[in-house]
């Protein structure tokens, strides 16, 4: 689970990582009220979006009056944000966080991911902050550090130590305190939370020789989240595409992608198998989804009809494997669905596996039509011609 900045930055403050002073505000009007209150000018508004790369794409921007205050925050929060890792279609924001503007001297990268290799949280550290760390690694590789943590110990001071002797050239001893300190905490919130990752990116020196949080990423671990409550309420569903939040409503696992050919398929495995063969025979799939080993009729029946509500779908692979899934299972499922919703665009068919004769039936003495497939080739040829 993903969170905004503000979110991260009352989680870093509350673990003692310093941050500038600011709040978040929903229209240009608060905005200026929430600059009123802070140091400043000046003041930078911020679009409060999951995506990062908000600097480049015009969604941080940089205030000398409480007029340009709520100037920024009307051109923010009044058209899509288009960032490197929002798609071409950006994401709406609706709030933005407002900071008084700092004075900054140096910047730094610092992050904590899981290394599922070595099964242990890394700590990442840089001297080339603010911009991104995958550039970074790629073009100077060696300004990136990098130290697995062993949990037992947790974070060590000699850890530390060692990023700092491999900067160039070496803050002085005020600077390397606070930083020292600062990784220490991250690393105890990210444990105490159970992230995936946090990562600040900058991480800055003042002019004034203070230390602190200029941006802030959290990402929780999703089956973590039942034990921590305070966690789980900061999630914003304003964030994810609509489908998708239909999907985890249902306990579906579905993925939106960019294609047109619709696909519901049981199973993980199969599922990226089927987008394989779809994408072999020409045509790109617009979702993954996997019912699941287990799904019900309910389940089926709400996976095709999301599938049916997206409207770039132009043709329907439904491509089953029984299981522990049963064959007339799915059949029922897709038949209900066609009853309470009619099917637009073509749709075929290949079942195999438990039941699968009783399956077949169910479809072919309902009033659905549809095409069946003899095996997965075949049928990602046919959904191809479909779409053409
Ligand atoms: P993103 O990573 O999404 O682009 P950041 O929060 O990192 O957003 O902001 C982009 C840049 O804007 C930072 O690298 C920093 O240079 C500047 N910036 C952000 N917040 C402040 C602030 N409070 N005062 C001064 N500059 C800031
Ligand atoms: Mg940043």
């Amino acid at each position: 689970m993903k969170i905004h900045e503000f979110q991260a930055k009352d989680l870093f403050r509350s673990y003692g990582i310093p941050i500038p002073s600011g709040a978040v505000a929903s229209s240009s009007g608060q905005a200026a009220e929430v600059a009123q209150g802070l140091p400043g000018p000046p003041w930078v508004v911020k679009a409060q979006i999951h995506a990062g790369g908000r600097g480049k794409g015009g969604g941080v921007r940089l205030a000398d009056s409480l007029k340009e205050v709520e100037k920024a925050a009307d051109e923010i929060l009044s058209h899509p944000l288009i960032t490197p890792q929002t798609g071409p279609s950006g994401q709406k924001v609706r709030q933005v966080l407002v900071e008084e503007g700092v004075d900054i001297d140096k910047e730094f990268y610092l992050g904590i991911v899981v290394d599922r290799k070595h099964e242990c949280p890394t700590m990442i550290f840089s001297q080339a902050g603010g911009m991104e760390i995958e550039e970074v690694s790629a073009k100077h590789p060696e300004l990136v550090l990098i130290d697995k943590i062993d949990i037992a110990n947790g974070f060590m001071p000699y850890q530390a130590r060692s990023f700092f002797y491999a900067l160039d050239p070496i803050p002085e001893k005020g600077i390397l305190q606070q930083l020292s300190m600062i990784m220490t905490k991250l690393y105890g919130l990210f444990v105490s939370k159970d992230c995936s990752l946090v990562e600040i990116n900058p991480l800055i020196i003042t002019k004034s020789g203070d230390v602190m949080a200029l941006d802030a990423k959290i990402n929780f671990d999703d089956n973590a989240l039942f034990r921590h409550k305070d966690v789980a309420q900061l999630h914003d569903a304003c964030e994810m595409d609509e489908l998708e939040l239909r999907a985890t409503e249902y306990n579906l696992n579905y993925i939106r992608l960019d294609g047109n050919v619709g696909a519901m398929v049981n199973g993980a495995g199969l599922a990226m198998a089927t987008m394989d063969v779809i994408k072999l025979a020409g045509a790109e799939p617009a979702n993954f989804l996997d019912v699941g080993g287990g799904a019900s009729e309910e389940m089926v029946t709400n996976g095709l009809k999301i599938i049916l509500s997206d409207k770039r779908v132009k043709a329907i692979l439904i491509n089953i494997f029984g299981g522990i899934m049963r064959c007339d299972v799915l059949a029922r499922g897709v038949v209900k669905a066609a009853k309470e919703e009619a099917i637009h665009v073509p749709l075929i068919v290949r079942l195999e596996g438990t039941n699968v004769e009783e399956g077949r039936a169910i479809l072919q003495s309902s009033d659905l039509e549809f095409s069946v497939a003899q095996d997965i080739e075949e049928a990602a040829k046919m959904v191809a011609e479909q779409v053409g």
